[in-house]
Formats: C-alpha cells, sequence, structure tokens
C-alpha cells in the first residue's frame, strides 16, 4: 500500500505536495526515531578565558537517521516544535543530559537548549525536577538555554523560571541580540549568563559595528552582574579580542568542536596561543 501511494502521488506531481508528503514522513520519522532511539547528544566544551579551563558543555542533539543518515538540528527541531513531538525530543533531552553529566568524573556543567513550546506544552519545572531526582545530578550543574522568542508566550514566562531558578537550575539567555526587544528582557528576568549570538563574533574582527555590538555586551554584562558568553569562536584573533575585553566564557569550534565524548581539555592551539 506503501508503495502505490508514493506512485500516486508521483503521478500527478506537484512540488507542493510532495513537499507536505515530506513534511508528515519527517513527522513520523521523528517520532519512530524518538521510540527507536535514534537521537543522541553531543557536547561541546564552555571555556573560561581567565585560566583556559573548561567549565562545562553545551548538549546539542543529533539524529542519526537510518536512511537519511545523520540529519541537522535545523532540519528537524522546527519541525518537532510544530507537530508537538518537541515536548517528548525535548524531555528525552534533559533526562539523558542529567544522566550523562551526573556520571562525569570532573563533575563540570551541563546546558541543555529548551524550545519555547515546552513551556507550554509540559510543566518544564516538574519535569527538570524529575529528570534531576533520576539522575542524582546537582541542580546546579544544569542550566537550560532559552531564547528571546521565549518571552512571547506570555507574562507567565518569568513565573516559571522563577521557579526554575528555585530548584537551582541556571538560567542562560541564548542568541542574545538577535530577537525582539532583547534588552527589556535583560530588564524583567536576572539571568546567570546571557550568550552573544554567533553572527556578532562571526562579524567581529571585520566589521566595526559588530565589534561595537559585542563591547556593548560585555559592558552590559558588567553593570548587570551576569556573566557574558561569546559563541562562535573559531579564530585565536576572536578568542584574544575578547578576552582583552574580559568576555569571562567562549565557546566554539576554536575551543572544541561538539563531540559524544567530551572533552578534558581546550584544543592544544588554544593552550598554545597568545
Ligand atoms: P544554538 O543553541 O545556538 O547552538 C549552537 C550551534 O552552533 C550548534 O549548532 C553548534 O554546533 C554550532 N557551533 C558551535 N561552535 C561553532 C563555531 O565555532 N562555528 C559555527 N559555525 N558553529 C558553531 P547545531 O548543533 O547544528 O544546533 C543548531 C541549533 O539547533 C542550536 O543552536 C539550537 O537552537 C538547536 N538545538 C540543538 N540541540 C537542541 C536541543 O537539544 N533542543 C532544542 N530545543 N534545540 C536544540
Ligand atoms: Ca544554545
Ligand atoms: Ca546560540
Ligand atoms: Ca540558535
Amino acid at each position: 500500500a506503501k508503495q502505490s501511494g508514493r506512485g500516486n502521488v508521483r503521478e500527478y506531481d506537484s512540488s507542493f505536495d510532495s513537499a507536505i508528503q515530506d513534511r508528515i514522513r519527517l513527522e513520523r520519522e521523528i517520532q519512530r526515531g524518538i521510540e527507536r532511539d535514534e537521537f543522541f547528544l553531543e557536547y561541546q566544551p564552555i571555556m573560561s578565558t581567565h585560566d583556559r579551563s573548561l567549565v562545562g558543555y553545551e548538549a546539542l542533539v543529533r539524529w542519526q537517521h537510518p536512511e537519511r543518515g545523520r540529519v541537522p538540528p535545523d532540519q528537524f527541531i522546527g519541525i518537532a516544535e510544530e507537530c508537538g513531538l518537541i515536548a517528548q525530543l525535548g524531555e528525552w533531552v534533559v533526562r539523558r543530559a542529567c544522566r550523562d553529566a551526573a556520571s562525569w568524573q570532573n563533575g563540570l556543567n551541563v546546558s541543555v537548549n529548551v524550545s519555547p513550546i515546552q513551556f507550554t506544552t509540559s510543566d518544564l519545572p516538574e519535569v527538570i525536577k524529575s529528570a534531576l531526582d533520576d539522575s542524582g545530578l546537582t541542580s546546579n550543574r544544569l542550566s537550560i538555554e532559552i531564547t528571546e522568542s521565549t518571552f512571547l508566550i506570555g507574562n507567565q514566562i518569568i513565573d516559571i523560571l522563577k521557579r526554575l531558578r528555585a530548584l537551582g537550575v541556571g538560567i542562560v539567555m541564548d542568541d542574545f541580540g538577535t530577537g525582539y526587544s532583547s534588552l527589556s528582557h535583560l530588564r524583567n528576568f536576572q539571568f546567570d549568563k546571557v550568550k552573544i549570538d554567533r553572527s556578532f563574533i562571526w562579524d567581529m574582527i571585520k566589521r566595526p559595528h559588530a565589534a561595537a555590538i559585542v563591547d556593548v555586551i560585555l559592558f552590559l554584562g558588567r553593570r548587570l552582574g551576569v556573566d557574558i558568553v561569546a559563541e562562535g569562536i573559531e579564530t585565536s584573533e576572536q578568542l584574544a579580542y575578547l578576552q582583552e575585553r574580559s568576555c569571562s566564557l567562549v565557546q566554539g569550534y576554536f575551543i572544541g568542536r561538539p563531540s559524544q565524548t567530551i572533552a578534558e581539555k581546550p584544543r592544544e592551539e588554544v593552550l598554545e596561543s597568545p
């Protein structure tokens, strides 16, 4: 039946129809992927610029699809959000990250990305509390990363964030500077960390405008007493620039790539660079 179904679509093919077909297929495959354990996590190190030691890792979800191969998160997170599967996938991510971190000998922290949808379709503080209890991970070793669009769900977001804070979980503002009314979110909630969006770091050395924005975010972080994390560092110039301006935490391919086994220290080049 599956064969003939596919044939039918092909015969009066319109690219619109096939896009919808693809989409429906992908939804089913995400569901199946969760059931069949096709998702896994990679961990990207986060480094302190003070002594170039690692402080923790960001968990990034990966999908090893049996036929499609490796599917990047940009190609399935959005769909999982729209079809409601993100609650299930997101809970799996939180639970796995907590269990992994609890087993790390170095006792470093783990940071997990959370979709805005997870705040509306599940009781996130409850899910996280249960993941912490089941794994035995101390709450201060876990952070969640949220984007500015999370604030679009309404005022109740502040109460939920406060409940998470009360558990002892760190709250990180991700992709800072790319959403709407970025500054007002910093006024309304005291984040533990703010991550400067990768696009500013990317341009910083070549474009004075991007550098100016980075400088101001670093200044703002000091005034607000919030640690600033710079992500997307790919070169020693970028690291040097940020270090000169006392950016305390950095992350990027230059420091270490995401990987299934956690790095114990930054890449050799980082330790050798001025
Ligand atoms: P993000 O949270 O901004 O994560 C950082 C992304 O930048 C990751 O892409 C990471 O691999 C990449 N990256 C790190 N260092 C560098 C660098 O030096 N240069 C460049 N060009 N890229 C770098 P990835 O893993 O493809 O994830 C993309 C996005 O997917 C994430 O962006 C996040 O929004 C989402 N995502 C990933 N894992 C999860 C998850 O478990 N849950 C949810 N809700 N979203 C996730
Ligand atoms: Ca992130
Ligand atoms: Ca980010
Ligand atoms: Ca992002």
